[in-house]
């Protein structure tokens, strides 16, 4: 189970070796395949495992390659700045062979400069809930139904922080044909329904 068994696509495997990392973590072993294949999977694994390069090396393979046309293709939702910021600099390093776009959307930036970035079209959107929310609502023609890939990154963090109702606001914007991913290191009662109410026969990965 080393990643040249996942069949990536030479530009998204080579990212990887340029990075550093020789073989997968435990919970990028466990997760990779169930993604590639199309799985909803909840992981249990805190920072440090490795799960932001898992959840990324899947979205990268199935992205692939910009498409202007398509709208937004894959939503990360995080809940603070540093990790979102964190996250795109990963999706930077292991997309760097590809031609993907990549916006943050967090507060403490000017909106202003984010709706520029938002015309360029990208495929991949990093944002915190709050500053999601702000966009949907001040932007008609902002859609989330073209996201094919949404994760739910440190999910207890984005409950514990209040984003509960933003989050399911955001389940009501996505197209149910999504493949979605949660990532959390604990399973409150309240995250258990999140994960029962947004996505379908889950793949559950304890580590
Ligand atoms: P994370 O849990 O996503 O915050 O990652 C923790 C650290 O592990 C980061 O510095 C990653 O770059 C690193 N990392 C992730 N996957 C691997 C791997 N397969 N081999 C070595 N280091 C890795």
């Amino acid at each position: 189970g080393g990643f040249e068994s996942l069949n990536l696509s030479y530009n998204v495997y080579r990212a990887i070796k340029r990075k550093g990392y020789r073989v997968p973590t435990p919970i990028q072993r466990e997760t990779m395949p169930l993604i590639l294949a199309g799985a909803d999977v909840v992981a249990m694994s805190r920072t440090g495992s490795g799960k932001t390069a898992a959840f990324l090396i899947p979205m990268l393979q199935k992205l692939h390659c910009h498409l202007p046309q398509a709208g937004i293709r894959a939503l990360i939702l995080s809940p603070t700045r540093d990790l979102a910021l964190q996250t795109l600099k990963f999706t930077k390093e292991l997309g760097r062979y590809t031609d993907l776009r990549t916006s943050l959307l967090v507060g403490g930036d000017s909106m202003e400069s984010q709706f520029e970035d938002l015309a360029q079209h990208p495929d991949i959107v990093i944002a915190t809930p709050g500053r999601l929310m702000h966009h949907l609502s001040e932007v008609d023609d902002m859609s989330l139904r073209t996201v094919e890939y949404v994760v739910f990154d440190e999910a207890d963090s984005l409950f514990g922080m209040g984003f509960a109702e933003q989050m399911h606001y955001i389940l009501t914007q996505l197209h149910e044909n999504r493949q979605t991913l949660l990532f959390s290191a604990t399973m409150p009662s309240a995250l258990a329904e999140f994960a029962k109410a947004g996505l379908q026969d889950p793949q559950i990965v304890r580590l």
